[in-house]
């Protein structure tokens, strides 16, 4: 009884870490790693001409303040909560 224990409590940590280091090679390759960081650099670029005209804390949608919950949860956030969902 108390080797059964020892051998799930061994085998039960390396089983799951093996199954989501699987999981996360299949799911996500170095194309979604690079259209993610790509989408990211083209956002900081926009939030960074809206700095320039002034209009970096709007909506680009409706034009309403963005807000400064959703700015420094993602500084470059270009919508405001109403418009992004
Ligand atoms: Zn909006």
């Amino acid at each position: 009884m108390l080797q059964l224990c020892e051998l799930s409590a061994r085998s039960s940590p390396l089983t799951f870490g093996s199954v989501s280091a699987e999981d996360r090679s299949a799911d996500v390759t170095i194309v979604d790693v690079a259209a993610s960081v790509e989408a990211d650099l083209v956002g900081v670029e926009r939030a960074m001409a809206r700095l320039d005209d002034g209009t970096y804390e709007l909506c680009e949608v409706c034009g309403r303040a963005i807000g400064e919950d959703r700015l420094s949860a993602v500084p470059y956030e270009p919508r405001c909560a109403i418009c992004a969902s």
